[in-house]
């Protein structure tokens, strides 16, 4: 099985009717759109009842709509024809996630706990948290036109992390747990081969590693078992502080103007992030 965590797709609009679940995000957030298409396949029927209950749409959409955007976002959940794929579509400035990816998610988690520690829970939503903070991301580079040094692929990752490290703990650590479980299971069925490396992603250890960096520059001292257990090499693991504040730098610079939060930088940024992912 080959996971794929992203695909920067431009693809023709989606022209499926809304589904049962389609709603606004509320509040602020009024920018935002969600659609649950209810599937057609019965083993995804789980997973529809799962998201939309737990608002995992609405509760991305909400962070999101943080910043003011120009033009309305649309998330949408849909089956794609057996395509393990999400993406961010600028023509019609949609987030999709596709039924088959989140399936692979979850037919990947351990059943209670895997041999690192990671709990079912975790492997399942970080991932897709992360997923869906990178291609909003990537919705956000698009919408607010942000100039991009370096690979867009690269920096999704960077934003996503970013903002996922800005939640609770608890949160967090379920998208640093949950999102490195998602890449390490990723890099087994991997074929290292010169396509891999032409690819617009990174290989998938070399985003388990930029996860790895982000979380710990952003707290040595909450994440230092990802060093102490040697998730992360001490020769990365030395510049992550730098490597994080260079991601929050820049989001300040570049996001920052675009944000209904003032200040950017401080605790106020962190508990509205908090407080909307609540929502
Ligand atoms: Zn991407």
């Amino acid at each position: 099985m080959k996971v794929r965590a992203c695909l920067f797709l431009v693809l023709a609009a989606c022209a499926a009717p809304l589904g049962s679940g389609a709603g606004q995000a509320a509040g602020e957030a009024g920018r935002t759109r969600v659609v649950y298409e209810p599937p057609r396949k019965a083993a995804y029927r789980g997973i529809y009842r799962e998201m939309r209950d737990h608002r995992v749409l609405e509760r991305v959409a909400a962070i999101v709509g943080l910043v003011r955007l120009p033009t309305r976002l649309t998330y949408r959940l849909k089956e794609c024809a057996g395509e393990l794929n999400a993406w961010y579509a600028p023509e019609n400035r949609s987030v999709t996630v596709c039924y088959e990816l989140l399936d692979s998610i979850v037919q990947a988690a351990p059943r209670a706990r895997s041999p690192a520690g990671v709990t079912r829970q975790e492997a399942i939503r970080g991932p897709v948290f992360q997923i869906l903070l990178h291609e909003s991301s990537h919705a956000l580079f698009d919408l607010l036109d942000v100039p991009i040094l370096g690979r867009e692929e690269d920096a999704a990752d960077q934003v996503a992390s970013l903002i996922l490290l800005h939640l609770s703990p608890a949160d967090a650590r379920m998208v640093v747990a949950g999102g490195g479980y998602y890449f390490a299971t990723a890099a087994k069925d991997e074929p290292v081969d010169k396509g891999a490396f032409a690819d617009v992603h990174g290989l998938s250890w070399q985003r388990f590693y930029n996860l790895a960096c982000m979380a710990y520059g952003s707290d040595r001292s909450r994440y230092r078992t990802i060093v102490s257990k040697g998730y992360l090499p001490k020769e990365r693991a030395d510049g992550c502080g730098e490597e994080y504040e260079q991601v929050a730098f820049a989001f300040r610079k570049l996001i920052g103007p675009h944000l209904r939060v003032r200040p950017v930088g401080g605790d106020r940024l962190r508990r509205a992030f908090r407080s909307a992912f609540k929502s």
